[in-house]
């Protein structure tokens, strides 16, 4: 199967001990666009989404400290958590790279706050845990009953 290069990097996700007090530095001495700020009950975290470019921040609040996020912020405190690339067709991304031997978090997509949206295992990453979400218009928005956003 031929690798089909991703769009651009969606965002990077910072773990954060508070949104409030990290919009302080993203938003207010960096200057990047707030966009929403939302609870993910299901997730247990609220997050925050700052524009930068075609990219975006993602700030990720743990809300209890049950959660993988929360475990993150409790032994490694406050920074870098993930990337997301942005790929047309997810559900076949993630078919060719468990065929390349990639371990995957989620074997096929699953509804994100902004799309579809599935993690690969930092075991496979050198270290990093990489996210792919697929750009709007893809095959698993509609498969996940999912609506593209309309900006
Ligand atoms: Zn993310």
């Amino acid at each position: 199967m031929s690798v089909l290069p991703p769009g651009r990097i969606h965002h990077m996700a910072l773990v954060v001990r508070s949104i409030d007090a990290s919009l302080v530095l993203w938003r207010d001495f960096l200057g990047l666009r707030l966009e929403t700020i939302m609870d993910i009950p299901s997730d247990r975290v609220r997050i925050a989404f700052l524009g930068v470019g075609e990219s975006k921040v993602e700030l990720v609040e743990p809300t209890d400290d049950t959660t993988g996020v929360a475990r993150f912020l409790a032994s490694k405190g406050e920074g870098f958590h993930h990337v997301c690339l942005e790929v047309s067709n997810l559900s076949e991304e993630l078919t060719r790279l468990g065929i390349e031997g990639l371990e995957l978090i989620d074997s096929a997509p699953r509804r994100g706050a902004e799309g579809p949206v599935a993690f690969l295992h930092p075991r496979s990453c050198g270290g990093v845990l990489v996210e792919l979400i697929e750009a709007p218009g893809g095959p698993s928005w509609s498969a996940l009953g999912m609506k593209p956003p309309t900006s």
